[in-house]
């Protein structure tokens, strides 16, 4: 197994002084709120695979870019307005993975910074942005790969290292609740011929969220199911919900988003009403026919979850399948649905949570919608090809 390439690894220490860094920035940017200071390129990374490769630029601001391909050599560009860079960010890294051959940055004048991709040879590529820290993701697609006869589904269970997720009120983590339940999904499908089933994690590691994707686009995955435990200030709040990427149409959809993206509420809101900037890649998601797809896997999972588990348990709630912004899903190539699958702050679910058993009965439900939909649709994925969209 070829794992990711991080171009630049930085230890706990130095991510933790660069966030206080920047949380100061910030401070100091809003106290003062000049709107002459610049947008600062923090870091550039790169995540290389056989046919696929995920740029990820990080700023201090959100950024206003222009962008355009250019052939002789073939190159795409990034004019970021209002922007600088410091002197030793200013340099050309090397790739050459067949996809793209260098990523070049650099001051281009006294107002912009330029971030030019060299490209080798390139079949499709995307653009996402995120906050949180602010992130402009370029996605390199080269040659398909040969279809693999077997399924991939990739599992993905939520935060892990550093970030606990929900912790339920008697400590429980749900970094180590999904972990387990991913753990046990893929034993279930290790002896059937037609599935191969890989893991965003195995141990109790942190995986930013836009690597989780890129694994599963990596991998040529048919699926990708992201798998967490839900949490409201509620209490009593309880039960089963399953989501896939899409506008969020009600509050509590948008609040677990949130809580899922680690951004505050009023951010994600801002995100919801924002429906400019996300339009083009949602609008791919349905014409592709990923939207309906990642539907129809989410409730094939809701589905059986609610009716696996009420076998044993009485009270189980459904709250069905929703939509919201979940980063963790953005530019996935494949059907993919997250799943939340049991309140870890209501102290009855933890304590079911915290139970072998009720891992392995949730464990069974997800693989049976999993299984079905197999069944039914087959042939259900697609993978985007064509020339050049650019998102947003
Ligand atoms: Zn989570």
């Amino acid at each position: 197994m070829k794992g990711p390439i991080p171009y630049q690894r930085r230890d706990l220490m130095s991510t933790v002084v660069a966030g206080i860094m920047l949380c100061l920035m910030l401070f100091c940017l809003s106290s003062f709120s000049s709107a002459a200071e610049k947008t600062e390129v923090n870091d550039i990374r790169f995540w290389s695979y056989p046919d696929y490769t995920r740029v990820v630029i990080s700023l201090t601001e959100i950024p206003q870019y222009s962008r355009s391909r250019l052939a002789n050599p073939d190159r795409l560009y990034f004019d970021i307005k209002n922007s600088r860079i410091n002197k030793e960010r200013q340099k050309t890294i090397t790739v050459g993975n067949g996809m793209l051959k260098t990523v070049r940055a650099g001051q281009f004048n006294e107002n912009t910074v330029r971030i030019v991709l060299d490209l080798d040879k390139m079949s499709d590529y995307k653009v996402i942005s995120m906050e949180d820290p602010v992130r402009i993701i370029i996605d390199i697609y080269g040659q398909k790969q040969a279809v693999s006869a077997k399924k991939r589904i990739v599992l993905d269970p939520g935060h892990g290292g550093h970030d606990p997720g929900a912790i339920g009120p008697n400590n429980l983590n749900e970094k180590d609740v999904v972990l387990d339940i991913a753990l046990k999904l893929r034993k279930l499908f290790e002896n059937d011929p037609n599935i191969e089933i890989f893991l965003t994690r195995e141990t109790d590691i942190f995986i930013p969220l836009e690597q989780r994707t890129a694994i599963a686009n990596s991998r040529n995955a048919d699926l990708f199911v992201s798998i967490h435990a839900n949490a409201s200030p509620r209490r009593d709040a309880k039960g089963i919900e399953t989501y896939l990427l899409n506008w969020a149409n009600d509050e509590q959809a948008m609040k677990v988003a949130a809580r899922e993206n680690a951004i505050s509420l009023k951010k994600m809101k801002k995100m919801n009403d924002s429906r400019d900037i996300l339009a083009i890649m949602l609008g791919d998601l349905r014409r592709d026919n990923k939207r309906d797809e990642s539907l129809k896997l989410a409730n094939l999972i809701q589905k059986n979850m609610v009716t696996g588990l009420n076998k044993n348990y009485t009270h189980i709630v459904d709250h069905g399948v929703k939509q919201a912004l979940f980063y963790v899903l953005f530019g996935a190539q494949m059907p993919s649905v997250l799943v939340e699958v049991s309140f870890i702050s209501n102290p009855l679910e933890e304590k079911m949570l915290a139970r072998d058993v009720y891992r392995g009965e949730i464990a069974q439900s997800i693989a049976a919608g999993i299984a079905k939909y197999m069944l039914v649709f087959p042939e259900g994925q697609t993978i985007a090809q064509g020339g050049g969209r650019i998102v947003p």
